[in-house]
């Protein structure tokens, strides 16, 4: 029998050498599967024909049917033209063309019947359609039937003929050869029916070629309902398997330091956010299992205090812990808050990152070893493989999405049996990210800020009034509040925006010359940037000027302004995070985004979002429908199968909570794997772990 996973594309009628090559190098397409498996990404409905006297300016797509009477070429230079002119006898259109119009000329015929395919507009007071898709009327017949799918091809693929239009027709030659159920079901008969599946090889047959939308609809979801299925049920079978050969440490009790610490040198109530997720947690490290837990809280919601009351209870039950931060600054501040809160009880904290001389780590090393320190704070230099301890029982890792899985997974081997894992992150994420890029994790959330914040005020200006705006930075420097002004600085290599950066800082140097101005950027000493740093979070001095490297974690409650430079440059969740460096403290504190007069539609957008709203989980499902999940920071880094086909998780959460019960409802009958009933599936999971979890593409 013919196997299509590794059946050559070359066989199949239409493709031969040539074209395979092309297919091979330009879509990675090599078998008749990876064919298969290529999905149009949009249809149009072409069962409609339109009359050239119905025309309007301001229709969507059209189709006609008609012939070209004559050519001509119009223009000089950019507006230099090819015009087909065109008619069903209804009436005349204007076909154009601007660019390969040597191509276009030879390819058409005068008086061949064709149909033409684009979308009208008015040019002139005529109505014109720019740069149609014209094709002889016989070959259209074939998929005038219903939807025709459009397939993305190369610049190269097009040059040689492989256009959508002949990826489409290689798709129907595909589908005479394959006949009918010729893919294996990939789904139990179990879950297609309980759910009300189509099964697989009529859902790929409706995805390239649908009659109507509904049938294309119930395809779709099909393709949609197995691919998060597998994302999910890989991460929750990940999840228990962890969870089977772990046994964890358990903090039973809440000893005496927790108790005194909380009655004795708490400074404030806890908010109800914060003592829900110490429950959750205390919960986790009482049970017998290893606690894997993401805590997400907007910047300032107290996750430091949630983290010390957590090491607290290890402490009591006799066991260390570490807390890792992504930069030594951040490191640096949580070890001073440390040893501010618990001042006087008997806990021994250390700090070791890497600038720490090597003569200061020899006692703080054989410390952990020996176990008379109780609490390292660290950053990656704690990662190094002669820091050992001597009862590790907790990790933090704050600000998380800067640390990779790999490196969670090194924490594991400092110990025997590996310590409990914390993870705190400031960056809201979405819920269907939560659920994929930490779906192996449980997930606690800080949805309060402590009372008595006074919410930042954003502002957009446009540069022409920011003269208006260095008055208002005056004022509040005038009152002793200190002001960040941010210039962007995507790849520490790029001079062009570092000479933003030092003319900025120049100029501001002009106009504040009677207040003293720090500079910080990437390209600076470790230690020069924690001089600067010092001297701004002492007061020494007013300004900060600085590129992104502030952005996470620093906490200096006097500076009430952070103004963002070239604001368009900036995502969503990065400006949010940069926000977070104000407003905390008791005043009244401002967000400023400065940006050029003109602005792109989706810059626009941003702006209004952020001077809307200071809700980080809002702004985080703004960023993901703007920008798709691809670049939402994070998630390049995350390993797992992010590489969705159909499904989207700007838009399918629903569909997304829905099959994470149905797998975790599997994972739960059948947690050793071994069940018959379910041998489709970890079948199915185990090529798709081969073939590096991605779903799609290659199987072998
Ligand atoms: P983040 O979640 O951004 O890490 P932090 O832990 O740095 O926030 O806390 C921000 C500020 O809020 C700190 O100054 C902290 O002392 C204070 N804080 C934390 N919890 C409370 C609370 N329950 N009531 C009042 N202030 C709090
Ligand atoms: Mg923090």
């Amino acid at each position: 029998m013919l196997d299509p996973t590794t059946r050559s594309i070359k066989y199949l009628p239409g493709v031969g050498e040539q074209r395979a090559t092309l297919l091979n190098r330009e879509l990675n397409i090599h078998s008749l599967y990876d064919l298969l498996y290529y999905l149009p990404y949009r249809y149009v409905d072409r069962s409609r024909l339109f009359r050239v006297n119905e025309l309007s300016g301001n229709m969507p797509y059209v189709q006609l049917c008609g012939e070209i009477r004559s050519f001509e070429e119009m223009g000089e230079g950019a507006s230099r033209r090819l015009v087909a002119h065109f008619t069903d006898g209804t009436g005349f259109v204007d076909l154009v063309w601007f660019r390969a119009l040597k191509f276009v000329r030879n390819r058409l015929k005068i008086g061949t019947k064709y149909i033409v395919f684009g979308k009208p507009s008015l040019f002139n007071g005529r109505i014109n359609i720019a740069h149609p898709d014209v094709d002889a009327s016989e070959s259209v017949q074939l998929s005038t039937m219903g939807l025709q799918p459009y397939y993305n091809t190369t610049e190269k693929m097009k040059r040689a003929g492989l256009n959508s239009h002949a990826m489409a027709k290689l798709m129907a030659s595909l589908f005479k050869v394959l006949g009918k159920d010729f893919v294996e079901e990939t789904l139990t008969p179990e879950i297609i029916r309980k759910h009300n599946l189509m099964p697989l090889s009529e859902a790929l047959g409706i995805i390239h070629f649908p009659k109507n939308m509904q049938e294309l609809a119930a395809a779709e979801y099909r393709l949609k309902f197995e691919e998060l299925f597998y994302v999910q049920l890989s991460i929750l079978h990940y999840a228990k398997d962890r969870m089977l050969k772990y046994v964890g440490h358990r903090f039973a009790k809440v000893g005496e330091i927790f108790t005194r610490f909380y009655n004795e040198k708490l400074p404030f109530e806890l908010t109800n956010a914060q003592k829900r997720v110490v429950k959750e947690i205390r919960r986790d490290v009482n049970s017998n299992h290893q606690m894997n837990r993401l805590v997400q809280g907007d910047v300032g919601s107290g996750k430091t205090l949630v983290a010390l009351l957590s090491m607290l209870l290890a402490k009591d039950n006799g066991f260390q812990a570490c807390m890792m931060a992504p930069t030594e600054i951040l490191a640096e501040q949580h070890y001073a808050t440390l040893c501010r809160m618990l001042k006087g009880l008997p806990v021994r904290v250390e700090l070791l990152t890497g600038s720490t001389k090597p003569k200061d780590r020899i006692p703080i090393l054989e410390g952990l070893a020996d176990g008379t320190s109780d609490i390292l704070v660290s950053t990656h230099a704690v990662l190094e493989d002669n820091v050992l301890f001597s009862n590790l029982g907790l990790v933090v890792i704050d600000e998380q999405h800067r640390f990779g899985v790999v490196q969670r997974a090194k924490m594991w081997a400092k110990n025997r049996i590996p310590p409990h894992i914390l993870v705190m992150t400031a960056t809201p994420i979405p819920r269907t990210l939560a659920m994929t890029l930490y779906g192996d994790l449980d997930v606690s959330v800080i949805d309060e800020l402590p009372p008595g914040r006074k919410p930042i005020s954003t502002m957009h200006i446009f540069r022409n009034k920011i003269d208006a705006m260095y008055g208002f930075l005056r004022q509040q420097l005038h009152e002793g509040r200190q002001v960040y002004v941010v210039y962007p600085l995507i790849s520490e290599s790029e001079k062009l925006d570092l000479k933003n950066l030092e003319d900025g800082y120049k100029q501001l140097c002009n106009i504040f010359c009677d207040y003293r101005i720090s500079k910080l950027h990437g390209k600076m000493k470790p230690k020069e940037k924690d001089e600067e740093m010092r001297r701004f979070a002492s007061g020494e001095t007013q300004l900060l000027v600085s590129t992104t490297v502030i952005e996470v974690g620093v906490d200096v409650p006097n500076a009430t302004v952070m103004v963002v430079e070239n604001a368009e440059r900036f995502g969503l969740s990065q400006l949010h995070q940069l926000r977070g460096r104000v407003g905390r403290g008791g005043n009244q504190s401002y967000c400023v985004l400065v940006t050029g007069d003109k602005l792109s539609e989706d810059t626009r957008k941003r702006m209004e979002i952020m001077t809307a709203t200071n809700d980080g989980f809002e702004i985080a499902e703004a960023d993901l429908k703007l920008r798709g999940p691809g670049d939402i920071e994070g998630v390049q880094q995350s390993g797992m199968a992010f590489d969705l086909k159909v499904a989207n998780l700007a838009k399918d959460e629903q569909l997304l909570q829905y099959v994470r019960e149905v797998a975790g409802e599997i994972v739960e009958a059948d947690p050793s794997c071994t069940n018959p009933a379910y041998n489709i599936v970890w079948e199915r999971l185990r090529i798709i772990k081969r073939n590096n979890n991605r779903y799609w593409g290659a199987i072998s």
